[in-house]
């Protein structure tokens, strides 16, 4: 959880329990986000953690990834990210390619599949994804590229989350995407603290609002609020191993 928890991490728990939210992976994007990701895992019961360097972070690291391989270590961490590609934000290409591919390498090391953030990105994307086998798996975070895109993701096994801007008055391509990823691929995320879905855009996100991005999708692919639920849950668990 983002910093901006400091002092409510309890209250944002219960909150997304309340919500029948019972399962919440807390990703890290630096050395200090993941250290506090993995603290709250063991804290919380449903909290997992996800390990990793965000793309826009790649410009100040130095070339220890050994705090990688012992955050990774500990029970509660289900997979390593987020990783990937930001031409949007992310300094430079080259560095973030080289950061990006070598934290592959330890996620298939450590047997742990990889959570990818990739924007505007695209080609460069589909080109390491299809040069660096993933062999645990790897799941496209917060899915913002074409359906063309999303094809090609596909093929190479996928998982595909959704988080709240498939709600959002301008969601385009999302509206399609969103109907057209197969039932065992689907996810979904809050991406908190950003991205809040409606009625919620613009503020502070929270886990327990992810139910109104499944309500959306729920719509779109016409079907239950309870059935989304259920399939993401079984996608989430069979992807993070998580067997309880
Ligand atoms: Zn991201």
């Amino acid at each position: 959880m983002d910093e901006q928890y400091d002092g409510i991490r309890d209250e944002i728990v219960e909150n997304a329990k309340k919500n029948s939210v019972l399962y919440m992976a807390n990703i890290g994007y630096n050395k200090e986000t993941s250290v506090k990701a993995v603290e709250d895992a063991k804290k919380y019961d449903g909290v997992y953690a996800v390990v990793g360097i965000h793309p826009e972070n790649v410009d100040d690291l130095d070339d220890d990834f050994k705090f990688i391989y012992e955050l990774a270590k500990e029970p509660k961490v289900v997979a390593v990210g987020e990783i990937g590609l930001d031409y949007h934000y992310g300094g430079d290409a080259a560095k973030q390619k080289e950061i990006f591919v070598k934290q592959i390498q330890i996620a298939n090391e450590l047997g742990k599949p990889v959570v990818i953030h990739s924007r505007d990105a695209d080609m460069d994307m589909l080109k390491i994804l299809k040069e660096n086998k993933i062999e645990n798996g790897f799941v496209m975070h917060c899915f913002s590229s074409s359906t063309e895109v999303l094809k090609e993701v596909l093929k190479l096994g996928a998982y595909v989350s959704l988080a709240g801007p498939v709600t959002f008055k301008n969601a385009r391509s999302l509206i399609d995407v969103a109907k057209l990823i197969p039932e065992d691929r689907l996810l979904i995320e809050t991406d908190a603290p950003y991205l809040a879905p409606e009625p919620f855009r613009g503020k502070r996100n929270e886990a327990a609002y992810v139910v109104h991005t499944a309500q959306k999708i729920a719509d779109l692919r016409e079907c239950s609020l309870e059935k989304i639920a259920e399939i993401t849950t079984r996608n989430a668990k069979r992807f993070y191993k998580i067997e309880s």
